[in-house]
């Protein structure tokens, strides 16, 4: 990872020195004080109900007449920060890899993307019905 994909934060001292004493004793093998807050951290992710997991928001890249790339952080894990999912256009709908729906919420935050809604308006497919226009 380049410099750019970390970020700081500042932590109470009170805090900090509980996790370094965990480091000093050599509790479960913790090498340095970043690999126990992240791991901390990732635990905390894994506890958070799917309902909030499922309203951060999802991103996209890769637009192209075949599809779109969307990337859902609530899938994230121990190995990625999110999962990447293809949704594929076809003229009668758009269908989801991941969910193999053409109605789950990626369907429809890729739908909702304007360059989405133009490549789709362009190709006169069937499936611009089902998109609302705003
Ligand atoms: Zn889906």
């Amino acid at each position: 990872m380049s410099t750019d994909e970390y970020t700081t934060v500042r932590l109470p001292k009170e805090l900090m020195e509980e996790v370094d004493k965990i480091l000093k004793r050599g509790v479960m093998g913790y090498k340095s004080r970043a690999e126990f807050i992240k791991e901390a951290m990732r635990e905390k992710l894994k506890t958070l109900p799917r309902e909030v997991l499922e309203q951060l928001p999802l991103e996209h890249f890769n637009i192209c007449d075949e599809g779109v790339r969307v990337l859902d952080r609530s899938l994230a894990n121990e190995h990625s920060r999110g999962r990447i999912i293809d949704v594929y256009f076809r003229p009668e709908n758009a269908w989801c890899e991941y969910c193999e729906l053409t109605d789950c919420r990626h369907v429809k935050f890729a739908l909702s993307l304007p360059e989405v809604r133009k490549i789709i308006r362009e190709k006169g497919w069937e499936i611009r019905k089902k998109i609302k226009e705003t």
